[in-house]
This record gives structure tokens, C-alpha cells and sequence, in this order.
């Protein structure tokens, strides 16, 4: 996803290569071309504003070692900021000190919820973990035969709301879902809510029901990162209606600019969890702001 981005940074950088000192015109052209390649992969302008003016700040200032050379620090600097964008240190999902541990997935529809709930569950799974899967976007027509397909393939069972009972109230089956959980020893459940095509009150209202009722230790908001700036605009929408403690960005894999989740830890104040880059259950990742930094700088 971040090719072009990757393939831009890595020229505007290298450009400085070989340059036995840099000017304050060196650095403002380069500061002025990363600016450039980075409004062009999508990231958000005041995410990039803040970016450039440190980055300059930095490369102007007594940041003098002796071990690298003028390029080699102007690199180090770039790198540095674009982890601190990314969330800095890796941030650990929250799990209860009584469990069982609640996740509560919200997101748009089309975002990944669905898949990313059988992601995390055979993750969770891997990590020794004993996780339950609850079906509260009933929504949806097929949204629960699909988390029960999802649970089906991670080997997780799932909790739903009985057929042929009408569309049921999500508060309810949530509720029921984790006191199924905790009566069958399940120490983390992932609650998968509907989204709607775009942000709409009536599906805020209900996310902001489900989570008052269960008290989630984790709300994860699930973002596709193919949805340009409206990545940033869904993110600050949730924040401020639901609330989120992460995010997840999915569909990495995708060839659109991608710039916009990049900026949404940094427009949001909340950390990056996870990563989606496909379909299938394995393409899925913990994301390490320095690995992607560095991924990112080539
Ligand atoms: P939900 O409406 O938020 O529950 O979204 P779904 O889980 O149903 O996902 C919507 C579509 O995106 C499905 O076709 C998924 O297979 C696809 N999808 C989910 N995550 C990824 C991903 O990381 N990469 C790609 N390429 N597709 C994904």
C-alpha cells in the first residue's frame, strides 16, 4: 500500500547522499519535498504540518553525531517522527485482570469487523487464549451466518441470537453473550456490532448502547485504509460519538494511497493495535509503529 510513498522518500532522501554538510537550504528543500510526497499519499494535512516542522526543527538544530553523516541523520530524524506519528511504542491489547476480557469491535460497514473478529480470535487463540465470538450486528441480513462462518474457521464458537426471532436487540444478545462467556470459561470476548455505510446517529446510538451495557476493556475501532481522507473524517466521527481506546487498520494489501490511516493515530490520540493485509484469517498482524516506519522508508 505505502509503494509509492516508500519509493518517494527513499529518492527525496537519497538525494542527500554524499553531502558533506547541509544547508538550511538543503533542509527546507527536502523538508519541502517530503511534504509533498506525503500530501500526496493521502496523510492529513495538520498530521503533516506537525511532521514537517519537526523534522525541520531537528535537522536545523545540534542533533550533531559523530557516528552519522548529515544524510544519514536527516534519515534517522525522518524515521523517528514517522514512528512517533505511527503511536511510538507498540501498544498491548488491555486484557482484564478478571477475565473475562471484552472487546468490543465498531467500524463502519465493509470495514473488516466481521473478518477481523475471526483474525483476532485465532490470534488470541495462538497466544493461549480461549476467546468467544458474539454476533450483535443484526444488521446486516448475512452478518451472523458470516461471524459463525468466521468463528467456524478459527475454531472459536460463537455466540448468537436465536433464528426466526425477528432482528432482536444487539444491547440484549450482547449481554447474553457475555454472561455465556463467562459461564462456559471463555477469558476474551469479541463483540462484533453493525456498521452502516456511512456514519449515521442510529448506528452511534446503538454502538454507544452496546458499550454502556458491557463495559468493553478494549474498544477497537476497524478502519479500511482504502477509504482515503474519509478514514480520518469515520475515525474522528467514532471518537468523538462511541469513543475508541485502538484502532485497527485493515486492507493494507490494497494499492490505494493509504496516507490517511497513517494519520488517524495521531488526528485520533488513540494507538494502532492491529493490521489487516488480506482476507484470509492469517493476514493479520500486530502493528509495530517502527517496523511500518521502517517498511515505509525502505
Ligand atoms: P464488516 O462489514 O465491517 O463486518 O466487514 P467484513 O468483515 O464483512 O469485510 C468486508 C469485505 O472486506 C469482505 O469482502 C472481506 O473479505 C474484505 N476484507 C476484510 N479485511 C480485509 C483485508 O485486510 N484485505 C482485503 N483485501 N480485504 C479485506
Amino acid at each position: 500500500m505505502f509503494n509509492t510513498l516508500s519509493d518517494r522518500l527513499t529518492s527525496v532522501l537519497q538525494n542527500l547522499r554524499g553531502k558533506g554538510r547541509l544547508s538550511e537550504a538543503d533542509i527546507d528543500a527536502t523538508a519541502r519535498e517530503i511534504r509533498v510526497a506525503l500530501l500526496e499519499a493521502d496523510v492529513a494535512l495538520p498530521v503533516v504540518r506537525t511532521f514537517i516542522a519537526k523534522v525541520k526543527e531537528r535537522a536545523k538544530g545540534s542533533e550533531v553525531s559523530q557516528a552519522l553523516n548529515p544524510a544519514q541523520q536527516v534519515v534517522k530524524i525522518v524515521n523517528e517522527e514517522l514512528v512517533g506519528i505511527l503511536g511510538g511504542e507498540t501498544r498491548r491489547l488491555n486484557l482484564a485482570k478478571n477475565p473475562p476480557t471484552v472487546i468490543m469491535l465498531a467500524g463502519l460497514q465493509g470495514a473488516g469487523k466481521t473478518t477481523l473478529a475471526g483474525k483476532l480470535a485465532k490470534w488470541l487463540r495462538g497466544q493461549g487464549h480461549t476467546p468467544m465470538l458474539v454476533a450483535c450486528d443484526l444488521q446486516r441480513p448475512n452478518a451472523v451466518t458470516q461471524l459463525q462462518v468466521v468463528g467456524e474457521r478459527a475454531g472459536v464458537p460463537v455466540f448468537a441470537p436465536e433464528p426466526g426471532n425477528g432482528v432482536g436487540d444487539p444491547v440484549d444478545v450482547a449481554r447474553r453473550g457475555i454472561d455465556e462467556a463467562k459461564r462456559a470459561q471463555h477469558d476474551v470476548v469479541l463483540v462484533d456490532t453493525a456498521g452502516r455505510l456511512g456514519v449515521d446517529e442510529e448506528m452511534m446510538r446503538q454502538a454507544i448502547d452496546i458499550r454502556a451495557a458491557v463495559q468493553p476493556d478494549e474498544v477497537l475501532f476497524v478502519v479500511d485504509a482504502m477509504i482515503g481522507q474519509d478514514a480520518v473524517n469515520t475515525a474522528t466521527a467514532f471518537r468523538d460519538g462511541v469513543g475508541f481506546t485502538g484502532v485497527v487498520l485493515t486492507k493494507l494489501d490494497g494499492d490505494a494511497r493509504g496516507g490517511a490511516a497513517l494519520s488517524v493515530r495521531e488526528v485520533t490520540g488513540q494507538p494502532i493495535l492491529f493490521a489487516s493485509n488480506g482476507e484470509k484469517l492469517e493476514d493479520f498482524d500486530v502493528f509495530h509503529p517502527d517496523r511500518m516506519a521502517s517498511r515505509i522508508l525502505g
